[in-house]
């Protein structure tokens, strides 16, 4: 049996526990968790910047919450930009002074929206 000393616990490893050049499988993963939940930290912490930043536009989107469970306003599958099934429809406000006007965008359109790529209209006028 191959042995290869791994770069992080120091221990002499069969070859078969490395998925990667010099750390083993054992350090990789915990490595990860690591990872992640440095990353989650900064997720939350840019998260919390931006409710911060942008308080009209947390405003608009509880309301929508509100709306769509108590039934005033009904979360639709299918895309207005694009016409595609999704199931957990995007709202894009055009005014989040009016909250409770959306247009309901799959995640790919609307991030087009955003970018400027596409116009928030409907899905005749970007063909
Ligand atoms: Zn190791
Ligand atoms: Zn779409
Ligand atoms: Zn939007």
């Amino acid at each position: 049996m191959e042995l290869r000393r791994c770069f992080r616990c120091l221990v002499m490893t069969p070859v078969e526990e490395f998925r990667l050049e010099c750390v083993c499988r054992k350090c990789e993963k915990k490595n990860r968790k690591l990872w992640n939940k440095k990353n989650r930290m900064k997720l939350y912490e840019y998260h919390k910047l931006w409710r911060k930043r942008n308080p009209e536009k947390v405003f608009a989107k509880s309301k929508i919450l509100v709306a769509t469970k108590n039934g005033t306003l009904i979360r639709k599958t299918i895309c207005e930009i694009c016409g595609r099934y999704y199931k957990s429809m995007h709202g894009h406000h055009r005014d989040y002074n009016k909250p409770l006007e959306v247009i309901w965008c799959c995640p790919s359109c609307h991030n087009k929206i955003h970018n400027g790529e596409i116009y928030d209209t409907n899905y005749q006028a970007n063909i």
